[in-house]
């Protein structure tokens, strides 16, 4: 019989090589090294490839060149060199689309200059009233910058998404489902309306008596959208300065439009839309203005592109009419107070992280918070987790419930605003 090729016999069988294997590798005239050899490569193959998967990114992933060939000592140096650029305007340009095309820059408090375009734009990425990053020496024109936008309203973006999803909104089925209709669909099927020939709703006011969940629902949405959401208190757009309000309002549509897809979401926007009066001084004013740039920029001159608003508040009388109007805020959400049902369900939702006794009756409960929101709900759920710290006790019994709804449905009705703003919807 013929001896088998050596290699083969060494993968098969990775034991070390006894003195047969010797003898034969011998016949074939090859060492006992080099067997052993072999096997030690395709060890370190092995491991070399279990190290690039544990790292995780490929060289072709990141288009960077392999860790050990990178010199960080000469880009650090080269870092250190490069002067700083600084920040000019473009105004104007000269004979575009040609390639001499001359740009008219305005270098703040320095001068005017007709300069060139560096190496490393391109003059597709350069357009006239943009921000443009210079250098020192010539004043090319090295980077374009994002337009200026106030800090405020920069962070008034949520970065980071909340963690409450349409599951944590108890009741308010007929509200979700509208908000859904109004927020979602132009965004995920815009070729619906597209094909019936209707622009989208744009925004949507939220209205109803405090603790009703407005502001927990458009949490729901910022969770479940992938678009970029903004929110804004109504007083945060209350400046100091004339003019101020109004600007901020510009810029906040303005980095909204520069976005794929964006929700502006005003909680409490009675501070800012309230209606327009005269109150003989002035001092209203500024607020009125800035309502007004709201105004301005919900119709928009310029599209508004994929922009959805939504206003919270509790007091909708109290709203100027131009900012309700169809073709602004098409859709006005009613938030009531949550029948029977919601409210067991609003019960069970503040209930599911607590560590309860079985057998809950919820329902019964919920009978007994009549005319109460999600809110005092809540409250109802954590006095009755207090009633249970309190008696040194690791699970919550339905009587700490019953005396939780003593305590605050009964107890503190006379805080309750809900009546007084009833009054309103
Ligand atoms: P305001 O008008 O005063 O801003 P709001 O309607 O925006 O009030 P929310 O902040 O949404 O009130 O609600 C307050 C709290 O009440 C929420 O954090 C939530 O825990 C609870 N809550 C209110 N409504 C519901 C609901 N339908 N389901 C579950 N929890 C609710």
């Amino acid at each position: 019989m013929a001896p088998e090729p050596v290699d083969d016999l060494n993968e098969k069988n990775p034991r070390p090589l006894d003195e047969d294997d010797i003898a034969l590798l011998k016949t074939y005239g090859l060492g006992p090294y080099s067997a052993s050899i072999k096997k030690a490569e395709k060890e370190i193959k092995e491991m070399a490839k279990k190290v690039n998967d544990l790292c995780g990114i490929k060289e072709s992933d990141t288009g960077l060149a392999a860790p050990s060939q990178w010199d960080l000592v000469s880009d650090k140096q080269m870092m250190q060199e490069e002067q700083p650029l600084q920040v000019a305007r473009c105004t104007k340009i000269i004979s575009p689309n040609t390639d001499d095309a001359k740009y008219v820059i305005n270098v703040k408090q320095i001068a005017k200059f007709v300069v060139g375009l560096g190496d490393r734009v391109s003059p597709t990425d350069i357009e006239e009233g943009m921000r443009v990053g210079v250098d020192r020496n010539k004043y090319q024109i090295q980077i374009p910058l994002p337009p200026k936008i106030d800090p405020s309203v920069t962070m008034m973006t949520v970065e980071e998404k909340p963690d409450v999803t349409y599951n944590d909104v108890g009741g308010c089925k007929e509200q979700i489902e509208k908000m859904r209709e109004v927020v979602e669909l132009p965004m995920l099927h815009p070729e619906k309306f597209v094909k019936l020939g209707i622009d989208p709703p744009k925004g949507v006011l939220c209205y109803g008596p405090p603790g009703t969940g407005k502001t927990l629902l458009a949490r729901a949405v910022a969770n479940r959208t992938d678009a970029c959401f903004i929110r804004v208190i109504g007083s945060e757009l209350v400046q100091k300065y004339v003019g101020e309000g109004a600007r901020m309002v510009r810029e906040l549509f303005q980095m909204a439009r520069s976005k794929k897809a964006c929700i502006v979401f005003f909680d409490e926007v009675d501070a800012i839309g309230g209606a327009r009066f005269d109150d003989g001084v002035g001092g209203d004013n500024e607020v009125q203005r800035t309502m007004l740039e709201i105004v301005n920029q919900l119709d928009g001159f310029d599209a508004r592109g994929n922009i959805k608003v939504l206003m919270a508040t509790n007091r909708p009388d109290t709203l100027d009419p131009a900012l309700l109007r169809p073709g602004r805020l098409d859709r006005k959400i009613e938030f009531s107070l949550p029948d029977l049902e919601s409210r067991t369900q609003i019960f069970k939702i503040h209930t599911r992280t607590m560590n309860c006794e079985r057998d809950i009756r919820f329902e019964l409960l919920a009978r007994l918070c009549p005319n109460s929101t999600g809110a005092d709900i809540r409250s109802v759920c954590t006095e009755a987790g207090m009633f249970a710290i309190r008696a040194r006790r690791k699970t919550v019994t339905e009587k700490d419930f019953l005396d939780a709804v003593n305590k605050v449905i009964k107890g503190y009705q006379k805080f309750s605003a809900t009546p007084k703003y009833m009054v309103y919807n």
